[in-house]
C-alpha cells in the first residue's frame, strides 16, 4: 500500500494545532486506499503547542512528533520533517491551513498520473495584508531577475513531492535551504496545482518581517551570483564617471572655461558617492562571505530534543 506522509512545522500555533489535526487526518482518513502519516515538527514553541502535539501522538501512532531544542526557522523545521518521513508522497503543509489540506485527493491523483512535484500556486490571498501581498510579490520580482532558476510566483512551501525528490533533497549538503528555490531547482517533472488561499485558521503570522528578510535573503543569494556582478557594473559606472570628472576639470582649468573654486561641493560629493558605492558592495560581498563562513562551520541546521513515534 503506498504511503502519504505529511509534514507540517509548528511554531507557537496552540490555537490550531488540534483543528489542524483533526482536519487533515480526516482528509487523509477519506484518502483510500493509501497509508498515512503525519509528522509535526515542533520548531521550538514556546506555548503549548508540544504538549497538545504529544497527546495527539499518544493517542495516534500515524502521528509523529519531532521537537527542536529552540526555535530554528520554518525551512529548517520543513528540513527536518523531509528527513524523517516514510512515504512515498511527502506533503508540506503549514500549520494555520492558509493552505486547505481538502485539495490532498486532487494533488494525490495528479502524483498518480506520473507528476513528481505538485506545488500550490496562490490563486488569491485572502486575509493578507497588502504589505504581504507587496512585499511578496516584490521579493518573487526580484528573485527572479536576479536568479538563473525560474523560481514559480505565488508559490509557498505547499506542495506534494514524490519520494524520489525528497532523497535527492536530502542528499544536498547546503545549509540555509531556500526549500521552494531547491524544488524547483531539482527538476523532475512538475506541476503546478492552482488553489484559493485561505485566510490563517487563528493566531498571528508566525513571519516577522525579519524573518521574511532572512528568507528573502536566503533565497536570493542561494540562487544568484547576481548581485557580485552588480558590485562589478556599479564600480565601473563609478570609474567612469570619476574619469569623467577629471576631464572636465582639466578642460575647465586650460582652457579657462569658468572660475570654479576648486570646490567644496564636488569633493564632498565625490567623498560621499563613492564611499556610498563601497559600503554597497562591501555590504553585498560580505552577505556571501557570511553564507560561506555558516557553511564552512557546518554547525547542523537543527537540534532535535526528542522524538515520539519514530525509530
Ligand atoms: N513556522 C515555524 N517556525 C518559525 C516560523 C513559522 O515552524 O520560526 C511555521 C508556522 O508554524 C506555520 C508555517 O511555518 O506552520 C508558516 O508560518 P505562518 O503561517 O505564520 O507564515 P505566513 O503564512 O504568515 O507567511
Ligand atoms: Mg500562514
Amino acid at each position: 500500500m503506498k504511503k502519504i506522509s505529511i509534514v507540517i512545522p509548528m511554531y507557537n500555533e496552540e490555537e490550531v494545532a488540534k483543528t489542524t489535526y483533526t482536519r487533515i487526518q480526516k482528509v487523509l482518513q477519506e484518502l483510500e486506499p493509501y497509508d498515512h502519516e503525519i509528522l509535526f515538527v515542533d520548531d521550538g514553541s514556546q506555548d503549548k503547542t508540544l504538549e497538545i502535539l504529544q497527546e495527539i501522538a499518544k493517542e495516534n501512532k500515524k502521528v509523529k512528533v519531532i521537537a527542536f531544542a529552540k526555535n530554528f526557522g520554518h525551512q529548517a523545521a520543513v528540513t527536518a520533517g523531509l528527513k524523517n518521513v516514510t512515504g512515498d508522497a511527502i506533503v508540506i503543509i503549514d500549520a494555520d491551513l492558509q493552505d486547505p489540506p481538502e485539495v490532498l485527493p486532487e494533488m494525490v491523483s495528479l502524483w498518480e498520473q506520473g507528476n513528481e512535484v505538485i506545488y500550490g500556486k496562490r490563486k488569491s490571498r485572502k486575509g493578507e495584508s497588502i504589505f504581504k501581498i507587496l512585499t511578496a510579490k516584490m521579493f518573487y520580482n526580484t528573485l527572479n531577475a536576479l536568479s538563473d532558476v525560474e523560481i514559480p510566483k505565488d508559490t509557498g512551501d505547499f506542495r506534494l513531492v514524490d519520494k524520489k525528490v525528497v532523497d535527492v533533497i536530502n542528499s544536498l549538503p547546503e545549509h540555509n535551504k531556500f526549500l521552494r528555490g531547491l524544488f524547483s531547482w531539482v527538476g523532475f517533472k512538475q506541476k503546478a496545482y492552482t488553489y484559493e488561499r485561505q485566510e490563517r485558521l487563528a493566531g498571528k503570522t508566525k513571519y516577522p518581517l525579519k524573518k521574511m528578510c532572512k528568507l528573502a535573503s536566503d533565497g536570493i543569494i542561494s540562487f544568484s551570483t547576481r548581485p557580485l556582478k552588480i558590485v562589478g557594473g556599479l564600480g565601473i559606472l563609478t570609474i567612469m564617471l570619476s574619469i569623467a570628472i577629471l576631464i572636465y576639470s582639466l578642460v575647465s582649468y586650460l582652457f579657462n572655461l569658468n572660475h570654479l573654486e576648486p570646490g567644496w561641493t564636488s569633493i564632498m560629493v565625490a567623498i560621499t558617492l563613492f564611499s556610498g558605492v563601497q559600503l554597497l558592495s562591501i555590504w553585498i560581498i560580505s552577505e556571501y562571505i557570511a553564507r560561506i563562513y555558516d557553511e564552512s562551520r557546518n554547525r547542523p541546521e537543527y537540534i532535535v530534543n526528542k522524538k515520539i513515534n519514530i525509530e
